[in-house]
């Protein structure tokens, strides 16, 4: 007979983290699943401003090592896996079906996060890793003297162009409104730094090259001018899709795929919980996220306990 967990975690972001460690302290028998390096997208962030208690900032990786770390240190098991399949219900039991094989739990926590979304204009996918990049915390060193380009007006977009600022000759910000969405401080930065030009009211149209990236092609949505660029990097930042495919079917999701719970984080399926950024939630935030954790970990010990 399959050991069977008092919960399983699919996903090993800030949010995951967080429940894997509360629930490990609660004595829960705790499985973690974590499809690469634990960490999430937090993990590729440079530096984190505006998470509690470091007033300096601290390194995304930093941060998520030491919240694995913790999770490990009051029991989680954490396993790396290649993807998760499927999830169902069999009686009091969850099935979380994975790429060769299954876990038995009673209860479920999803914390899958989310992922970049990508942009469909010709060069993007041929250039994928030839110049086409979705993590500058990644690839950013191989641009030093360079020029690049980041599309996107977000918070994300906005950080990793600041951050790009000390590789790159020059970062290009491709955006598509006359104003950036991201928060009042980094627009700030951005529109101060002399390394970064902002292009308005744009469109990415086409990336090409001979191999590598070479060139941009970029239209103005009014004017409907086309302008060239020299550029050996484009960086992608247009928001991101939550990792919720596996729930199809089963877990009610909102018109954008985001999993809808009550306020104890439960979904539509009793004994399944949801939290982060794979969560139909107001803000994505690390800070939100391990709360979120928090709350989902404690109200999965609570269902065990009513159902045991
Ligand atoms: P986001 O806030 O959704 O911003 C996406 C940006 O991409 C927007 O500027 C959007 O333009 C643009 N965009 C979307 N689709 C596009 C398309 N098809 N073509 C061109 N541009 C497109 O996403 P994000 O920056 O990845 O951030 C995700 C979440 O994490 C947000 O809630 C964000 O606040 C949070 N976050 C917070 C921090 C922080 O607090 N330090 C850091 C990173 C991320 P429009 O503006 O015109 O919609």
């Amino acid at each position: 007979m399959a050991e069977i967990y008092d919960v399983i975690i699919i996903g090993g972001g800030p949010a995951g983290l967080t429940a894997a460690l509360y629930s490990g302290r609660a004595r829960m028998k705790t499985l973690l699943l974590e499809k690469a390096t634990a960490g999430g997208q937090a993990a590729t962030t440079d530096r984190i401003e505006n998470y509690p208690g470091f007033p300096a900032g601290i390194g995304g990786f930093e941060l998520t090592e030491k919240m694995k770390q913790q999770a490990v240190e009051f029991g989680a098991d954490i396993q790396e896996i290649k993807s998760v399949e499927g999830l169902d219900v069999d009686g009091e039991q969850k099935v979380v079906t994975i790429e060769d094989g299954f876990f038995r739990s009673r209860s479920v926590i999803i914390a899958t996060g989310a992922e970049s979304r990508k942009l469909e204009v010709p060069g993007v996918e041929e250039f994928h890793g030839k110049g086409v990049s979705y993590c500058a915390t990644c690839d950013g060193a191989f641009y030093r003297d360079r020029v690049v380009a980041v599309v996107g007006g977000g918070n994300s977009a906005v950080e990793e162009a600041l951050f790009l600022t000390r590789f790159a000759s020059k970062v290009y910000i491709i955006h598509r409104r006359d104003e950036l969405r991201a928060d009042k401080i980094l627009r700030e930065r951005a529109i101060d730094n002399n390394k970064i030009e902002i292009i308005w009211d744009s469109h990415l149209k086409k990336i090409v090259g001979n191999g590598k990236v070479e060139q941009m092609v970029v239209e103005n949505k009014n004017s409907h001018d086309r302008n060239e660029y020299a550029v050996d990097g484009v960086f992608f930042y247009i928001g991101t899709v939550p990792n919720t495919e596996f729930c199809e079917g089963l877990i009610k999701l909102d018109g954008r795929e985001y999993i809808l719970t009550d306020e104890s984080l439960q979904t539509s399926v009793p004994g399944i919980f949801a939290c982060g950024d794979c969560r139909a939630n107001l803000l994505k935030q690390v800070a939100v996220a391990v709360g979120e954790g928090a709350l989902a970990a404690v109200q999965a010990e609570k269902y065990v306990e009513e159902t045991a």
